[in-house]
């Protein structure tokens, strides 16, 4: 299989294309967001080191994040392939990434750089609703539950998050175009980076990875 890393900006569908291919591929969804949450919830050394940032308003620094991954890709369900996703943000990140990938033998082999025309992303965040109580996501156009405002699973009241407006996801992308373009530069200058719309849809985003992946993958 194959060693991937998945980039994408807010309502590209990175979660969803995420969630599809570790389920084609059974390798692991390794998120650094999500592994950070679980260590401080388990209360871990590394938990406990992260909250001590984050609690005082800091960004977790970038070699204990870089720790975490190559602590984690060093375990065996990783050997057949694995998806990151959320790092690397950064080009030191990236660069760290290149060393662990070498020290390991388990290199990057294809970043998937999931696109989407603004319109569509504005459209797909601003007309998002959250259940209050259970979560459950909806759309006020593409996903509707059977009752405006009100969850299909457990009757909560539907809201829009706060960071879920036009103008909250304008700054968002701004900031993720600034952090993502160098990226972009570095893989795509190893000719590892392709480019995936996800304009068309969810099936056709799914179609595209599969097709880079099988001409990379092994
Ligand atoms: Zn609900």
């Amino acid at each position: 299989m194959c060693n991937i890393i998945l980039l994408g900006p807010p309502g590209a569908g990175k979660g969803t294309l995420a969630k599809q291919l570790i389920g084609e591929y059974n390798i692991p969804h390794i998120s650094t967001g999500d592994m950070f949450r679980e260590a401080i919830k388990d209360g871990t050394p590394l938990g406990r080191l992260a909250a001590s940032y984050i609690n005082e308003g800091h960004l977790v620094p970038d070699e204990v994040t870089i720790g975490l991954v190559r602590e984690r890709l060093s375990q065996d369900d990783c050997a057949n392939g694995y998806l990151l996703d959320g790092f690397p943000r950064t080009l030191p990140q990236a660069e760290a990434l290149d060393t662990i990938g070498v020290d390991l033998n388990r290199p990057i082999e294809v970043v998937i750089n999931i696109t989407c025309n603004e319109e569509e992303l504005v459209r797909r965040i601003s007309g998002r609703r959250v259940c209050r109580k259970c979560g459950t996501p909806y759309h006020i156009e593409t996903m509707k539950p059977k009752v405006e405002g009100v969850c299909d699973v457990c009757g909560g009241e539907l809201f829009q998050r706060k960071d879920d407006t036009k103008e909250s996801l304008l700054v968002r992308l701004g900031h993720y175009y600034n952090e993502t373009k160098p990226l972009e530069m570095f893989y795509g200058s190893k000719g590892l980076l392709h480019e995936v719309d996800s304009t068309l849809g969810v099936e056709k985003t799914m179609k595209a990875a599969k097709a880079i992946i099988a001409r990379v993958g092994k």
